[in-house]
């Protein structure tokens, strides 16, 4: 009975696509698991990245060295044409940075971190009193009576009542992104924050923010989550001041690179099957989870393919972007470029969520789409992939939208993604082999599939 069914609903379909699963696909993906954790390609990339060119942040020359070294792979991985594409960047600094905090006693230091885009502090650094705020209506509450002359600290954090960490992350990001704009306007010298994690440590987390229009650009930090805790019981006991330290900024721009290689499709190959990642990081760690994962997950698709002896009937095209931190600079030109040549993506898939153990999928897409996809569930379910969510792609995919229209973001398990997220910690130990390429053989498995599809 359970065999008529399958029957039925492969062939007829429960959507408006017709639906086609080859015969011999329970093996073929069961061959692309097993290639993926026998050989662990994608670990061995993603290890020579972390630990050959180290942090890739916009404007840097390992970012370039990394995309010369992912084309060489590629096209050594069977690639029919891979290629670099400028793409114009800021071009981010970082030297010394501290601060310590005096109540008194003798001054405690904290660790602190510059939030990227921040402008540097004074070469004497600033020194100031303390206000706590908790939220920006706290801020607005206190006006420029409360901040004029004072250091912001924004005691804010993601919501850990949430199950999605990526919903607590944007709730709580915005303090990082707009907090400097913010406590500029009443006259702010200077904001720190508790750097935006759920893990309880010691180290700070960066990340981007903005000044947007204003004329008003105030140094920026993030301190450790600890830190964030001493520094706000100091304040419970009185008047506290910090001083601090940031040598940072953005030094005028310089160019990056787009790596992007394709594996022919025999059948179809003007329509294209984009998978990527973005191969800049943050200068705190090698950036392993965020998102050099991302960059072995989208070499492996293609590489498992031909491994395992499946030839492609679309085209497969993976591309690493650039300078995605920092103002998804790559996606951009990617985009303007696949627009100007009437490039056809049949579909995108991006990974940018770190290299856990594979979930599933977000899936942006019409209904039909959508329960077509669903349908694969069966299949793909054995291997830990139960997640078939409404809604996908991810930051590198933005710029695509409303131009092409059917689009995947791959879910690995996020719990414990914001402990490496955008700080030292987000190094090669951060990442065990077997998600890493649990992940990368789900994603193959996917293209496998929808290649097969009319
Ligand atoms: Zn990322």
């Amino acid at each position: 009975m359970k065999k008529l069914t399958l029957f039925l609903f492969i062939f007829f379909g429960p959507t408006g696509y017709s639906q086609e699963v080859p015969a011999d696909a329970k093996e073929a993906i069961k061959a692309i698991y097993t290639e993926a954790l026998g050989q662990q390609q994608g670990y061995q990339w993603l290890h020579h990245i972390c630990t050959e060119i180290g942090p890739r942040p916009s404007g840097s020359e390992a970012s370039n060295e990394a995309a010369r070294y992912t084309m060489q792979m590629m096209l050594d991985a069977g690639a029919d044409t891979a290629w670099l594409q400028p793409v114009e960047v800021p071009k981010w600094h970082r030297g010394d940075e501290w601060s310590k905090a005096y109540a008194g006693g003798a001054p405690i230091s904290l660790p602190t971190t510059a939030l990227g885009g921040s402008v540097p502090t004074p070469e004497e650094g600033v020194k100031a009193e303390v206000v706590e705020v908790g939220s920006f209506e706290e801020l607005e509450a206190l006006g420029e009576e409360g901040i004029k002359g004072k250091i912001v600290f924004y005691n804010t954090y993601m919501d850990h009542s949430l199950i999605s960490t990526f919903n607590a992350y944007g709730g709580a990001v915005k303090y990082r992104w707009a907090g400097a704009m913010e406590a500029g306007k009443y006259g702010a010298v200077a904001t720190v924050m508790r750097s935006v994690t759920l893990l309880r440590d010691d180290l700070p987390h960066t990340g981007a923010m903005s000044y947007g229009d204003s004329e008003v650009k105030v140094p920026s930090a993030a301190i450790s989550w600890q830190a964030a805790d001493k520094l706000s019981a100091m304040l419970e006991g009185g008047k506290v001041e910090l001083e601090l330290y940031l040598d940072c900024g953005v030094q005028g721009t310089a160019t990056n690179y787009n790596m992007i290689a394709d594996f022919k499709g025999s059948e179809k190959p003007e329509e294209i099957m984009l998978v990527g990642g973005h191969i800049d990081s943050w200068d705190l760690g090698q950036g392993a989870q965020d998102d050099g994962a991302g960059c072995a997950h989208a070499m492996q698709v293609p590489n498992l393919m031909r491994k395992t002896g499946y030839q492609n009937k679309r085209t497969v095209r993976v591309v690493l972007w650039a300078n995605e931190e920092f103002g998804l600079d790559g996606a951009k030109e990617y985009a303007r470029w696949a627009k100007e040549n009437g490039v056809h993506h049949w579909v995108a898939m991006e990974s940018d969520g770190g290299g856990d153990v594979p979930r599933g999928f977000g899936i942006g897409a019409d209904d039909d789409r959508i329960e077509q996809v669903r349908t694969f569930k069966s299949l793909l379910s054995p291997y830990g992939l139960h997640v078939f969510a409404k809604g996908g792609g991810g930051a590198d995919l933005s710029p695509l939208r409303g131009y092409d229209n059917f689009f995947i973001g791959y879910r690995p398990e996020s719990q414990r993604y914001f402990d490496f997220h955008h700080s030292a910690r987000d190094n090669i130990d951060a990442i065990h082999p077997r998600s890493l390429e649990m992940g990368a053989a789900s994603m193959s498995a996917l293209y496998y599939l929808l290649d097969n599809l009319d």
